[in-house]
């Protein structure tokens, strides 16, 4: 069946789910797809999000769930709204993945994988056309290649050599800046700048920080899980952050999931002041004054972390953490150490490397793109997931705006095609 399509050259460059959703959504309305990406097989950021439960998206109601967007959630709204939760969890049961809703709130596939997710997709892009050219990095723009305005002459590194290829329409999908060995390095930031494209810097979220441990701490408690407890900080907008979960003690710092769902606040407040010091609660389920009391109660001969652990349960990291930060006469001061106890101060000095982190902070702007996602200073250059800027908490709410903006650029770009076809049509009848 021929379409209106049928001459079109398009690429799609990177594998990841927004890529991937862009590809299905050109495929779809029978535009002939090719995907490069520059590792050996898709989605590989994709599989290790898989690993250990595949949170997909969230089944929280939309109104909170765009909020976890925070600052780019009027950019988000109308993308999220077009391929919302629900849509996602339904696409998926197309694809023969069942979903359940964790206790949480958060979705997972039934078996809690990613690669059968990721198979069963592959096979029914191929099927619809799809064609897939693996260790395909793009390196840029060929400045040799002349042209109309409209045609992308890009350049390939492959094994056989560097390639020069002509598209019509391309969508970038290059991720962040995030676990670079999963093959999104970021190398596409200069690349965009060359074409005076604006790219807010890439920075690291959610990501765990440094703190400055004892080696002592370090070298005995590393690696041990600090809870319950509650994180409150002020964020450098003035907003209080008060928290409950769960965090992890590293050897270089903090990190876990309640510092991620904070690492946004805790990373500007330490670009605008140098450090971000959050105030640790080591029980919140206790109300301070109970804390007071039980504290402060008669000890007889007991020592006081004997006494912390019989009265509060306080022991193992936290009573560490308590030594650790505390002076001597702190320690001993069962009045300050109550308050201490609910309020521990710990300095966190820097975010950890942004390879090292869960997601990315910063990318392309959306006042660069127009609606569809189109740059708009390259005209037929869309752009979707974590390569634009936007940031979000974990919990399935970035796999969602990668896949929810992916299909909004692969739309775009067909629709952008379609308008190509007609003017070329229009001219051939002039
Ligand atoms: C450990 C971990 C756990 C995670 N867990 C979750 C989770 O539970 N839930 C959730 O919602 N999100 C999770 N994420 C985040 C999620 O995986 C990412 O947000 C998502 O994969 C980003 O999708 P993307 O398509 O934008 O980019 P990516 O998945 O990074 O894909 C980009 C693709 O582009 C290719 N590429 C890059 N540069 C070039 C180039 N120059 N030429 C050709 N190809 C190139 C790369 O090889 C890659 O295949 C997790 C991430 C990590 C690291």
């Amino acid at each position: 069946m021929s379409s209106s399509f049928d001459s079109a050259r398009v690429a799609v460059i990177g594998g990841g789910p927004a890529g991937l959703m862009a590809a299905e959504a050109l495929a779809s309305q029978g535009v002939q797809v090719d995907v490069y990406d520059a590792m050996p097989s898709v989605g590989r950021k994709f599989l290790m999000a898989g690993k250990g439960g595949m949170n997909i998206t969230h089944s929280e109601s939309l109104e909170p769930f765009l909020g976890r967007y925070g600052a780019r959630r009027a950019q988000l709204a109308p993308l999220v709204k077009a391929f919302d939760p629900e849509a996602l969890r339904a696409w998926l049961h197309g694809l023969g993945v069942e979903t359940f809703v964790g206790s949480s709130g958060r979705v997972f596939p039934t078996d809690m994988k990613a690669a059968p997710m990721l198979r069963a997709w592959l096979h029914r892009l191929r099927e619809a056309g799809v064609r897939f050219h693996m260790r395909h990095k793009w390196v840029g723009w060929d400045a040799a290649a002349g042209g109309d305005a409209a045609t992308h002459t890009l350049r390939f590194a492959t094994p056989g050599g560097e390639q020069a290829l002509s598209f019509d329409a391309v969508v970038f999908a290059l991720g962040g800046a995030s676990w670079p060995r999963l093959g999104s390095d970021a190398a596409w930031v200069p690349l965009m700048a060359s074409r005076e494209v604006p790219v807010t810097p890439l920075l690291p979220a959610n990501c765990g920080f440094d703190a400055d441990w004892s080696p002592y701490l370090r070298e005995r408690f590393a690696g041990q899980p600090v809870k319950p407890v509650a994180i409150a900080l002020t964020g450098v907008d003035n907003k209080v952050h008060n928290r409950q979960g769960e965090i992890l003690l590293t050897e270089t710092g903090l990190e876990g999931s309640l510092i991620y769902a904070l690492s946004a606040v805790i990373r500007d407040r330490i670009v605008a002041d140098g450090a971000a010091t959050i105030a640790l609660d080591l029980v919140p389920g206790l109300p301070l004054e109970r804390v007071v009391a039980e504290v402060t109660r008669p000890r007889g001969s007991r020592s006081m972390s004997t006494h912390l652990h019989g009265r509060i349960g306080i022991g193992g990291v936290k009573l560490a953490l308590l030594h650790e930060i505390l002076s001597k006469e702190a320690f001993a001061d069962a009045d300050r150490l109550a308050h201490a106890i609910k309020a521990l101060p710990v300095r966190l000095t820097r975010a950890r490397p942004v390879a090292e982190a869960i997601s990315t902070a910063g990318g392309i702007p959306f006042e660069a793109l127009d609606g569809h996602l189109m740059i708009e200073r390259l005209p037929g250059a869309f752009c979707a997931g974590e390569m634009l800027d936007w940031e979000a908490p974990t919990g399935g709410y970035l796999l969602t705006a990668c896949f929810a903006s992916g299909l909004a650029a692969g739309r775009g770009a067909a629709a952008y095609l379609a308008t190509l076809a007609r003017l070329k049509a229009r001219d051939a009848s002039a």
